[in-house]
């Protein structure tokens, strides 16, 4: 007898159909004697409908709200499939993630975990049945409603993982595994036997999307081994796990495309200590996050100045220009350009550790493309660079085809 928590999607359970289809698995699990633990997400298209709503309301909505608002998506799921097994005589009930015991800190729309009671999860397995448990959301200690950054029922499912020391995490997906590169645009990509933490992790915060890159590093922290595979069929899928030896011995494990990225270039910034400090210190007081940065010698004008680029997420374009715009008097730079239409393009392995040469053969790809490289930045086990958004595919699949056999 195992215990064990699935988690499933939301095109996993995107209909009743669908759902019908997860309670049938769930079930399977069950008549083989284990306890199972079920996380879900909103089904498909609800919680970009729910967003969508409130902004037709107002554009900046409080987030409270928005927290109050988004939680109800999976509350939907948790009932449908508590009354899905329900009807194929398996006990089964719901939790909402406060009933779960998720407890979080008080940041609406992107709270963090700080600790998990799970006593209603386990008197209800003890009591043989499946717990349903809402993804994505969780409760301050005040008794407030929050949720924990999109994607983040994988959070939830790994968390839960950890504290009830399931024997086995299943993250089930509409894919069957983790690839080397998102296979809807890259149909050559190969599946992954295993991954490593860190590999893993990488790929997600590059904009890898198949698991939430904070699920990632809790799964790292706590040692909790999951497997990421398909909810529509039985293939084996991707085991995400810490390093192993014989890893290193490929040197790229995977290539991810972000387009949800901003560049910001400040032109003739005054060349002078304290300008740098200045500006990205009210960019940190806004709470943007900001990801590369460049700078240049600056040819505008004749007084010593350098050109400053930087990118930051496309949702957060709008508050950096104010945030820059109020700083151009006392900063004295020439001017600001902002453009959306970027993408970062990044390869991951932690064989590059061992592997020289990798960053020129990502260029020399490129350049054979006539792909313009705008923006470099690399860390001991990836490469990332900036190009046209509207090249971001074709580079993708140049890279991916240079790199992975
Ligand atoms: P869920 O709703 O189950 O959480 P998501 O849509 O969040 O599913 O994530 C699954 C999607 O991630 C896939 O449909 C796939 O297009 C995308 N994806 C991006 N990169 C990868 C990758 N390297 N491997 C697998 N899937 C990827
Ligand atoms: N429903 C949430 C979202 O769409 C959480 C999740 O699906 O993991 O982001
Ligand atoms: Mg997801």
């Amino acid at each position: 007898m195992a215990l064990i928590v699935q988690k499933f999607g939301g095109t996993s359970v995107g209909n009743t159909d669908r759902i019908k289809n997860v309670a049938r698995r769930v079930a399977e699990h069950r008549k083989r004697g284990d306890q199972v633990v079920v996380v879900v997400s909103a089904m498909s298209g609800v919680t970009d409908g729910l967003i969508k709503m409130a902004k037709e309301i107002m554009p900046l909505p409080s987030e409270r709200e928005m927290d109050m608002l988004l939680a109800t998506g999976e509350q939907t799921t948790i009932a449908l499939m508590a009354m899905a097994l329900h009807a194929m005589d398996v006990p089964a009930v719901s939790l909402t993630g406060a009933q779960a015991g998720i407890v979080t800190d008080g940041v609406h729309t992107k709270a963090k975990i700080q600790n998990i009671t799970p006593k209603q999860v386990k008197n209800h397995l003890r009591q043989g049945r499946v717990v349903i448990v809402a993804g994505f959301q969780g409760e301050t200690a005040e008794g407030q409603i929050t949720t924990l950054g999109r994607g983040g029922s994988d959070l939830t499912a790994i968390a839960l993982a950890a504290a009830i020391k399931a024997d086995l995490c299943q993250i089930f997906t509409d894919v069957d595994g983790v690839y080397s590169a998102d296979p809807r645009i890259v149909p050559s990509a190969r599946k992954m036997k295993e991954i490593s933490y860190d590999e893993m992790l990488e790929l997600a915060s590059l904009g890898a999307k198949v698991m939430q890159s904070r699920s990632v590093e809790f799964a790292k922290k706590f040692g909790v081994v999951f497997e990421v595979r398909s909810s529509l069929n039985d293939n084996p899928g991707t085991i995400v796990k810490e390093e192993t030896k014989n890893m290193e011995d490929v040197v790229i494990r995977g290539v991810a495309l972000d387009k949800n990225q901003a560049k910001v270039t400040l032109v003739a910034v005054p060349d002078k200590p304290g300008v740098a400090a200045r500006i990205f210190k009210a960019l940190a007081d806004a709470s943007i996050n900001v990801d590369m940065i460049v700078q240049n010698i600056s040819h505008g004008s004749g007084k010593p100045a350098t050109d400053l680029s930087f990118t930051v997420e496309k949702a957060d374009l709008l508050k950096a220009q104010k945030v820059i715009d109020a700083l151009k008097k006392e900063v004295n730079f020439a001017e600001a350009i902002c453009t959306d239409k970027i993408g970062k393009l990044s390869i991951v392995g932690v064989g590059m550790r061992s592997h020289s040469g990798v960053a020129a053969r990502m260029f020399e790809t490129l350049a054979r493309e006539k792909i313009n490289i705008d923006m470099i930045s690399t860390s001991e086990i990836k490469i990332s660079v900036v190009i046209e958004l509207a090249k971001g595919e074709q580079a993708m699949k140049a890279v991916h085809q240079a790199f992975i056999k």
